[in-house]
């Protein structure tokens, strides 16, 4: 379980980048994490998950993640606390994030052919884009997008409107599918 916070507060695309670079060693981190139990936790649950998906947890900076249906519920399996959005029939979420999430998982169902690729950018209301991936990793069986970010990421987010335009990509040319919004309030 992950119950207590890391008292350094250690980010976990920090964790993501030690754990993901085993080789190299950061002293003073490599200490903490040790006689961290929340750091150790986390750890943990990034071993068990890269073990059971192999390259769930895109590098990349650590930044963003994308999973399947099973990663998700093998996470949650193992205590990490996670909140979730569906987008179904709606195309707005309103969310916020607190200070004793782990991961923010939004269900975003995908139309993709088998030969598209998916990219994306996250824009501002003043059409500032903030994130951009390309070819992200979709659950195909699920034909769902399960966008992953860390909690402590979102934390430094003030009220705002961020729309996530998503585009598809293959032989054909691209096309834009939906934009969806997340209405975001910051915790009070
Ligand atoms: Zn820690």
């Amino acid at each position: 379980m992950t119950g207590t916070a890391c008292t350094r507060g250690v980010p976990l695309d920090t964790l993501v980048e030690y754990w993901a670079d085993r080789g190299t060693t950061d002293e003073a981190l490599e200490e903490h994490v040790f006689a961290c139990a929340a750091c150790s936790a986390r750890l943990g649950w990034l071993a068990a998950l890269e073990a059971a998906m192999p390259g769930a947890v895109e590098r990349r900076g650590g930044r963003r993640m994308s999973l399947t249906a099973d990663a998700v519920e093998h996470l949650r399996r193992r205590g990490v606390r996670l909140r979730e959005y569906h987008f179904t029939s709606n195309r707005e979420v309103a969310c916020t994030v607190a200070l004793d999430d782990d991961l923010v998982v939004s269900w975003i169902p995908v139309d993709l052919a088998d030969d598209e690729a998916l990219s994306g950018a996250l824009v501002t209301p003043d059409d500032r884009e903030v994130a951009r991936f390309d070819d992200a990793p979709i659950d195909r069986t699920r034909r769902m997008f399960v966008m992953v970010a860390a909690a402590e990421e979102l934390l430094r987010l003030p009220d705002i409107r961020l729309r996530l335009r998503l585009t598809a990509s293959g032989p054909r040319g691209a096309r834009d599918l939906d934009e969806l919004v997340f209405d975001h309030t910051a915790p009070r």
